[in-house]
């Protein structure tokens, strides 16, 4: 039997990693994701919960490395005003 054409099949559940349901419900804390799971406020969409970290999502790394950016580049300013 094809395993692909099983998982299109109604009642079947996606099985994702925490990384990969972060990147697909909007980058949302690791926390508050496995809570969305744990409510059945995310349906057809099985958590691949192994108890680890979320691991690194590289947008998540990028954004955070901007907004340190554009925080030290404010400050400067700030500090040049005065
Ligand atoms: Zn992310």
């Amino acid at each position: 039997m094809d395993h692909g054409e099983a998982v299109l099949s109604a009642g079947l559940k996606t099985k994702l990693t925490i990384l990969e349901l972060h990147q697909r419900i909007g980058h949302i804390a690791s926390d508050a994701m496995r809570k969305l799971v744990e409510d059945k406020r995310v349906v057809g969409v099985e958590l691949e919960d192994d108890g680890e970290e979320m691991g690194t999502c590289e947008l998540c790394e990028f954004v955070k490395t901007m907004r340190k950016r554009v925080r030290k580049e404010r400050e400067e300013l700030l500090r040049g005003a005065t």
